[in-house]
């Protein structure tokens, strides 16, 4: 029941491209290159996103991708 709200929340926190874990502006935050994008690093709570090539969208990073 709680992750059904908090999926949708985390969604359009991404489609804001806003980190799903203190909502910061993840353009501020660290950027490396990445064989599927680029890999973003939330620089207050580290949580590790990857804006896709083609979409341009975030998504979390895959535990594989880290
Ligand atoms: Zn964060």
């Amino acid at each position: 029941m709680f992750k059904n709200v908090i999926a949708p929340v985390q969604a359009w926190l991404l489609s804001q491209g806003r980190c799903v874990g203190c909502g910061s502006d993840l353009s501020a935050g660290k950027k490396e290159s990445h064989p599927n994008g680029e890999k973003i690093t939330c620089l207050k709570c580290h949580r590790i996103f990857i804006r896709e090539i083609d979409s341009g969208k975030f998504r979390r990073a895959l535990f594989e991708e880290v």
